[in-house]
């Protein structure tokens, strides 16, 4: 078995090998991990202190991506707790020995008498400080450094140190601009005045040395940033900028670089590339680059094999950068460069999504089921078009039906009303002549002639009313709705009848609801369907030989009127009262059955309903209903009837 002492001296590879293998989800790192937490128990580590030493200031885009990494890493790779302490120099803003120098003062009496179990510096100018005074400052505190080109000579001095290096080469991203855009012609380099910009830009020269043949170069660099902005905005169309760091302008204004990128995106006239990838959304196109999440985790796992226990010096600084091409997908757009033309592999970022991209299936079946229900939606239209034209061909059958009733009533009328006339006008001559005859006899008789004239008028009238009424019922014509005093409508009918009903001895009586309750019809229909069932009341009692009645009553029923016509009849044999408002059911010679049909539908236009009273136990009594025209009425009139008999 291994001894616990023993197992120490291998945890540090240990953990490195967890930490790799932890993001990969491979096996490996399971079997790993099951090392790590299994009962062989591992000296507790003691806390562990870390102090960071950032070169800039804590707003720093790549301070706060690289930092957060980093600590990430340690935290969830380290077993037990880590203490951080961090101090962010400022640096690059306060350039110079003598501020160096008191920053290393500063640090040695803030950090007197504290062990530190490793020092991070990040960014070259920690790096420099730290290999300056390494005597004075944690001398014997192992050091890991992040953030640094290969190039940067100090770390090489430095005792008891790794750490991570990054290629930070403007050359790669000249070359995916050039591949982006082949036709360039010119390329505008640009960079700030502090001397780790002049450095970035002493870089570039060199780097770009070999393509000065072929591509026209223009170095703006320390510039005021008001006239760099100028100079950007005259940009011709075949010239490309890169823009490297900018941390201060020429008139001596701190920049943090990414914003300074951002105003240098906006202005320029043509694509903009950068060298970080803290740029990215700034509104550059893109880039070559190392992510500094990816530097920080990397850091992260290197000081967690330190503080595990392997000697720094055992491990060479190494470079985990991918060389990635960045771009900004909104940015391609914009200049209308083509993907196509990026190298396989490139981090796309800011990809807009299109919903046919992501959701092809579900805008399919979306699509599908809008077709589907669009056409059922047509075929409703369609079928409701059809009712409507099958309803209007309905009434238009409805509407002759009842005209033809109508001219079957008139004709079974003509003979009565024949007589009616003739009634009046047999009387207006008659008085005429006794009007001749008085005037020749005695011309002093002035009141008996007076007399005679008012009953010629009188009859006239009556004459031009029997003509009125027979017009109407030959009018074909729409449902006139109007309140209508029934009472007055029924003595009208009884009249319309009353030489028939006085021809067949017929006795009619009314019991007729009192206070001339209203009722909402069609005047000239409810005169059609009250004289259809007179008439067939007077018909069936031709053979009767009993006192022959007919009987008109009119009583209240909740929101309606409803009207009785009973006769003394033999009535109807039950089997044949489903029947009876059947259109064509006859059983009269000369009938045609249309009748009570017509009267039904007459009635049920008006929303009421005909029906034959079953408790009439003499003759036949048929029952209708008609909207009242004040439905509150029922509630303030209590029932009762008036009965009053007029016989023909
Ligand atoms: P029509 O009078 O042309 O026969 P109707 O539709 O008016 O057509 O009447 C249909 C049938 O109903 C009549 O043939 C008759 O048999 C029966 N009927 C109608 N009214 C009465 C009634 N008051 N008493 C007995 N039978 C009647």
């Amino acid at each position: 078995m291994i001894h616990p002492k023993e197992l120490s001296k291998y945890r540090g590879f240990l953990l490195h090998a967890w930490s790799k293998f932890r993001w990969g989800g491979s096996s490996w790192g399971i079997v790993v991990a099951i090392v790590l937490s299994s009962p062989i128990t591992v000296d507790a580590a003691e806390t562990k202190s870390v102090l960071i030493l950032y070169s800039n200031e804590s707003f720093l885009p790549a301070n706060i991506s690289l930092g957060n990494a980093m600590v990430d890493q340690m935290r969830q790779g380290y077993p037990d707790r880590i203490e951080f302490y961090s101090e962010f120099l400022d640096l690059v803003r306060f350039p110079g020995d003598s501020h160096l120098s008191r920053t290393a003062d500063m640090l040695r009496e803030k950090y007197k008498g504290r062990d530190f179990d490793l020092v991070i510096s990040a960014g070259p100018q920690a790096l420099n400080l730290l290999a300056d005074r390494r005597h004075a400052l944690f001398p014997d505190v192992p050091v890991v450094f992040t953030g640094v080109r290969e190039e940067s000579a100090s770390w090489g001095e430095l005792n008891r140190a790794t750490g991570i290096l990054m290629k930070l080469d403007p050359l790669p991203t000249l070359e995916l601009a050039m591949k982006l855009q082949p036709q360039t012609r010119r390329v505008v380099v640009v960079s700030g005045a502090s001397d780790f910009d002049r450095a970035w830009d002493d870089l570039a020269r060199e780097r770009f040395r070999n393509h000065e043949s072929r591509l026209e170069f223009t170095y703006l660099s320390g510039l005021p940033m008001q006239t760099l902005l100028e100079r950007l905005r005259d940009l011709p169309s075949d010239a490309v900028v890169i823009f490297l760091t900018f941390f201060t302008d020429g008139e001596g204004e701190y920049f943090l670089s990414a914003d300074a990128a951002k105003l240098v995106a906006n202005a320029s006239a043509v694509p903009v590339y950068g060298t970080y990838d803290t740029y990215m959304g700034t509104g550059i196109v893109g880039g070559c680059m190392d992510t500094f999440e990816e530097v920080g985790r990397e850091t992260g796992d290197l000081a967690l094999r330190i503080l595990a226990g392997e000697k720094p010096e055992n491990i060479a600084p190494y470079f985990p950068g991918k060389d990635l091409s960045i771009v900004d997908c909104r940015q391609l757009a914009r200049w209308g460069l083509s993907e196509d033309r990026l190298p396989a592999r490139s981090d796309m970022r800011f990809r807009q999504s299109s919903l046919w991209k992501e959701h092809r299936s579900s805008v399919l079946t979306a699509t599908f089921v809008l077709a589907l229900q669009a056409a059922l939606l047509i075929g409703l239209l369609f079928e409701r078009r059809n009712r409507i034209l099958a309803e209007l061909e309905a009434d238009e059958t409805r509407r002759e039906l009842t005209h033809a009733s109508r001219l079957a009533t008139v004709g079974e009328l003509t003979a009565s009303i024949a007589h009616e006339i003739h009634q009046p006008l047999g009387a207006i001559l008659s008085n005429a002549d006794a009007a001749e005859m008085l005037i020749d006899s005695s011309p002093e008789s002035m009141d008996e002639l007076r007399q005679i004239l008012v009953d010629i008028r009188q009859d006239d009238l009556r004459a031009c009313e029997v003509i009125e009424r027979l017009r109407a019922l030959m009018r074909n014509r729409e449902l006139e709705l109007q309140a209508i005093e029934p009472n007055e409508l029924i003595e009208n009918v009884i009249r319309l009848i009353h030489r028939e009903a006085k021809r067949r001895d017929v006795a009619v009586h009314t019991e007729l609801a009192p206070g001339g309750p209203l009722v909402i019809a069609d005047k000239v229909h409810l005169q059609q369907v009250l004289l259809n069932l007179l008439l067939n009341g007077m018909e069936a009692m031709s053979e009767l030989n009993q006192p022959k009645k007919l009987f008109v009553q009119t009583q209240l029923q909740g929101d309606n009127l409803e009207f009785l016509v009973q006769d003394s009849g033999p009535g109807i044999p039950t089997e044949r009262r489903s029947r009876l408002f059947d259109p064509f059911f006859t059983t009269k010679k000369e009938g045609m059955g249309l009748g009570l049909s017509i009267a039904r539908t007459l009635v049920e236009a008006h929303e009421g309903r005909i029906w034959v009273d079953d408790n009439c136990h003499i003759g036949l009594g048929v029952r209708f209903t008609v909207p009242l025209a004040q439905k509150s009425l029922n509630e303030t009139s209590p029932f009762a009837c008036v009965s009053q008999e007029q016989t023909g």
